[in-house]
């Protein structure tokens, strides 16, 4: 299956820097055609320049969230076909931080995911277990919980990846074993069998301080079909490792 490299620049970023960064990326991906998906996920204030940045080359467009509602009453907010008018092919939700943050739960995470589909993006669903969970022997049974929360069935398979981002793994420079990531991503496939039309089909991609130096090794691992990468997204050299890591 051909993976993806998803760059998750998070809070970060002015225009110049996050247009900088983009340009780097479509120069980069002009001159040298990879075999993995290229998506960058700026923040909602840098979607419009980095829509026209990328603008004619194979890189792709992604909020990191949305609203579940399609518009109305909820300053603040942005909605699934807003980010689809602003030019995003993809949707990140329930990541962990935002499950931290704002307190988001399966159900509202499952809510997004139908909204986005209505309108024909795909979404990048995010689970991974804590670190009190992974020492409690816990983590398929939290894996198994958000997958059957945050998801609804009959999920077209090329509209949904999922993203196993062990939240002790974020952001910290520690990474799960290859043997513990392998344990997992084959869970998830199991798993995906109750809700996608074609489970075999969905991309499930490892996230969780993935960098150059690590990454030829994460993406060898048999069920790991790309990466979600944060820090490292933000330094273009890095990011362009790691797809060709995914190539
Ligand atoms: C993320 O937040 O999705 C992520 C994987 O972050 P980092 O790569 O910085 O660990």
């Amino acid at each position: 299956m051909r993976k993806l490299a998803a760059g998750n620049w998070k809070m970060n970023g002015l225009k110049a820097d996050g247009l900088a960064l983009a340009r780097d990326i479509v120069g980069r991906a002009k001159r040298q055609s990879l075999t993995c998906d290229l998506l960058l996920c700026p923040p909602a204030t840098l979607l419009a320049p980095v829509a026209e940045a990328i603008a004619g080359s194979s890189v792709a467009l992604g909020g990191q969230n949305c609203h579940a509602a399609s518009s109305g009453a909820h300053t603040g907010e942005i909605s699934a076909p807003m980010l689809k008018d602003a030019g995003c092919s993809y949707v990140i939700l329930g990541h962990s931080e935002r499950r931290t943050d704002q307190g988001e739960t399966d159900a509202e995470v499952q809510a997004k995911v139908v909204a986005v589909h209505k309108v024909h993006l795909c979404s990048i669903v995010c689970i991974g277990e804590s670190l009190a969970q992974r020492e409690a022997g816990e983590t398929l049974a939290v894996i198994e919980r958000q997958i059957a929360g945050s998801l609804p069935e009959g999920l077209d398979s090329n509209a949904l990846v999922i993203a196993y981002e062990p939240v002790w793994a974020i952001g910290t420079g520690r990474t799960p074993t290859v043997e513990q990531v392998a344990e997992v991503h084959g869970h998830i496939r199991r798993l995906l069998a109750t809700k996608a039309k074609d489970p075999a089909a969905v991309r499930i991609l490892y996230g969780g301080s993935v960098k150059p130096s690590n990454a030829r090794e994460l993406m060898n691992v048999r069920d790991v079909d790309g990466a979600l990468v944060g820090g490292a997204s933000l330094v273009a050299a890095d990011f362009w490792a790691i797809a060709e890591a995914c190539s």
